[in-house]
């Protein structure tokens, strides 16, 4: 299917560099050791560019209508708990601490949360409310997001549609343009579309190491997915599990990690705060 692609000069560029970025790995594996060769087809600074024009433009929306919540108790609880785990990314990239991290809480009956590449992290109210979540739990789904940042599942997920010539404006998506259109389009595709099962497995392991090294209780990710998926008997389906696939499987795979995690838990300093 490349061979489109060849087509356009520019396009070429593209499929040039991927031949040097192909079977990239983003992360160290971890206790939880993930390991797999990723492949990419367009640079992480691109990706986090395009995202970051998304964000601005999704919290712009939100300050519009009144809806950003930048203090109160539930941002503090939210910043104090991402300051936590992003202190810890370090174990799985080095680069991390350049990364212009951000926080975004929505005043929103929405089920949902993310983490854009280059850790632009987004939570909904709706989320904690509704499942009246635990610091511990808010932990293991910021913990997911984040992993999905680290490991760059949108940047994968992008290339791979890439190949398939799937994304139709590639000229602005490879980085001849920043506008709206191509930004939005790379969301859809970091954010919107269902992650796979494997990505979703990655997540949730490296999540659990994030969230039990930064003092967290690892068991929180069990109990959260069984709030979420009783959540789903109710009359619409949360947003969250549109994008995660959830079930008894992702909760076994989770009860297999917790020999690797606990220990990290049980031995990970005490945090006092910030
Ligand atoms: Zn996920």
């Amino acid at each position: 299917m490349l061979y489109r692609l060849f087509s356009n000069r520019i396009a070429a560029s593209v499929v040039l560099s991927s031949l040097l970025l192909a079977c990239a790995n983003t992360t160290r594996s971890g206790a939880v050791g993930i390991n797999r060769s990723q492949f990419m087809m367009i640079s992480s600074a691109e990706v986090d560019r395009l995202s970051a024009v998304s964000y601005n433009e999704q919290n712009q929306k939100a300050k519009e209508k009144n809806i950003l919540v930048t203090s109160g108790p539930t941002y503090d609880r939210l910043k104090t708990i991402s300051n936590r785990l992003i202190q810890q990314t370090g174990v799985f990239r080095d680069d991390t601490r350049q990364w212009n991290w951000q926080l975004s809480l929505i005043n929103a009956p929405i089920l949902n949360a993310t983490c854009a590449p280059g850790g632009k992290i987004t939570f909904y109210t709706g989320l904690i409310d509704q499942l009246n979540l635990t610091d511990d739990e808010i932990a293991a789904i910021m913990g997911h997001e984040i992993a999905h940042a680290l490991r760059e599942h949108g940047r994968e997920r992008l290339s791979q549609a890439m190949a398939q010539n799937l994304v139709t404006n590639i000229a602005a998506v490879s980085g001849y343009g920043s506008s709206a259109n191509a930004a939005n389009q790379v969301a859809q595709y970091i954010l919107v579309l269902p992650n796979s099962r494997q990505n979703e497995s990655e997540a949730d392991a490296i999540g659990l190491e994030l969230a039990a090294r930064s003092r967290y209780n690892p068991q929180a990710a069990i109990s959260v997915w069984k709030k979420m998926i009783k959540a789903t008997n109710g009359k619409t389906s949360p947003e969250f599990l549109s994008t995660h696939p959830s079930g008894e499987t992702r909760i076994e795979q989770l009860s297999a990690l917790m020999p690797a995690v606990e220990p990290l838990y049980l031995s990970s300093p005490r945090v006092t705060s910030k």
